[in-house]
């Protein structure tokens, strides 16, 4: 058969050249399955450029195993730096030698001969099985609310956001109090800025536990292996917002009670703008209760894992941390024309951009259908979405179970189509 001008085949594609769809890569090459990773930018071209400069990883060093590969340094409860985390997954590439194609961007992927196109700004592939592996946190997702904003007041979302020198003088108004969004307000509010914080749900955690790092507690106890069939809602948990941390190297947690102590206004989540007035929900104290019980609840199960194995003396006392401190009546209301706010940092999460893919796979939000990353078209995968298959799926550290599983389901379906044929 001759295949058009620029027109390629293999038998797998991998879309992204990230930590996850690397790691399908490696999966995919122990197989001895003829595959590329297309890579509209470079290697952790994510990490290269949506991500801000003070940003640290806040999974310990450790936690980043991969498949064939993990931390070898000599620093393993330590938190990575972005040029760290970049070196790491470029790393990775080397190390795998990965067949990544960089500086190609998928524009398509539709229905193919025998399997799929793959239509790139350099060509099109032909193959049997595609992998998107694109990455959840490609679009920021910002609320209807924003329409509201008063022209003149500056609006940055996190993957734009690099460094307080690059904002105006004056104050600032942070929207969403998970990690990214206590991460940038702090560091506002250090760089001279009066910062108001508006916090919807969110979890709080503390950094460090009887004497261990919590995600250390979390990967011990099964927390984050935990996988689909153990949870009631998956609607539920492939939302929950992302864990109040941050990676330091004083190790300190970053709850509210941090925000407010150095000076950060507390208000509720942000429920609308109307005529240029900021209208915060009455919910903060709930909101933060809330956090508060959630916390206090896996500190028990760790606790209670300790206990059971009889380990008490190997770990400091069971620990309580002071509840969430609220204003008793915090403002439910903000002037945003009174030039008090210059600047508002969207940081209300994040959502995957999969509009390059010309197949019925959607539902009726948008969002990919699949189970456990098993599209529903055969041969079609997804990988790196929150709790894909289980709680650590969107982690680096998660990337390695899901690929081997997917991979094995991949490899499976190509020798029964072949054995059907
Ligand atoms: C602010 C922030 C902090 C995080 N911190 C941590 C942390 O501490 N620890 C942790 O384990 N995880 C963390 N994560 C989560 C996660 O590890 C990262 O989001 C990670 O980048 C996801 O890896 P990925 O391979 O799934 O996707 P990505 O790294 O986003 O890779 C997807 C790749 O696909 C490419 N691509 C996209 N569209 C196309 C296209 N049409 N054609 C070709 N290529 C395309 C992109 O350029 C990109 O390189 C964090 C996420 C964010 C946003």
């Amino acid at each position: 058969m001759i295949l058009p001008m620029g027109s390629r085949r293999t038998t797998a594609v991998v879309l992204g050249a990230g930590h996850a769809g690397l790691a399908m890569s490696r999966c995919l090459a122990e197989r001895s399955i003829d595959h590329v990773v297309l890579e509209r930018g470079e290697v952790a071209n994510s990490w290269k450029t949506e991500r801000w400069d003070s940003l640290r990883l806040l999974t310990p060093n450790w936690q980043s195993r991969l498949p064939g590969y993990g931390y070898d340094g000599d620093d393993s409860d330590g938190y990575r730096t972005m040029p760290e985390t970049i070196r790491f997954i470029e790393r990775y590439a080397e190390v795998i030698d990965a067949p990544v194609r960089t500086h190609t961007t998928v524009t398509s992927v539709r229905p193919g001969d025998e399997g799929y196109e793959v239509v790139t700004d350099r060509g099109t592939w032909r193959c049997r099985a595609v992998v998107i592996a694109t990455g959840a946190c490609a679009i920021p997702s910002v609320p209807a609310v924003a329409e509201g904003v008063p022209a003149g007041i500056r609006q940055v979302t996190p993957n734009r956001y690099r460094n307080p020198d690059e904002l105006e003088e004056g104050g600032v108004m942070v929207v969403g109090a998970s990690a990214t969004g206590a991460q940038i307000a702090e560091e506002l509010h250090r760089s001279g800025r009066s910062v108001t914080l508006a916090v919807g749900e969110h979890i709080r955690l503390p950094r460090v536990y009887r004497g261990r790092d919590i995600k250390w507690w979390m990967d011990r106890v099964g927390v984050l292996d935990e996988t689909l069939d153990e949870i009631d809602s998956i609607e539920r948990v492939r939302t929950v917002p992302s864990l109040q941390l941050v990676g330091s190297d004083d190790r300190h947690s970053l709850d509210l009670n941090r925000l407010s102590e150095i000076g950060v206004k507390l208000v509720g989540r942000l429920a609308g703008i109307r005529d240029g007035r900021a209208q915060f929900a009455g919910s903060l104290a709930n909101q933060a209760a809330l956090a508060d019980l959630k916390m206090n609840r896996l500190l028990d199960r760790i606790d209670e894992w300790i206990r059971d194995r009889g380990l008490d003396d190997e770990h400091g006392p069971p620990e309580r941390f002071e509840r969430t401190r609220v204003p008793e009546s915090p403002s439910l209301g903000l002037d945003l024309r009174k030039g008090a706010i210059r600047t508002i940092v969207w940081a209300t999460g994040f959502r995957p951009d999969h509009s390059f893919l010309d197949l019925p796979v959607f539902d009726r939000k948008g969002r990919i259908r699949h189970d456990g990353g098993i599209v529903e078209a055969p041969g079609l995968y997804l990988m790196g979405m929150p709790f894909l298959r289980r709680r650590k799926s969107s982690l680096i550290d998660g990337a390695g179970d899901d690929a081997r599983e997917l991979s094995t389901h991949l490899a499976d379906t190509l020798t029964n189509r072949r054995m059907a044929s």
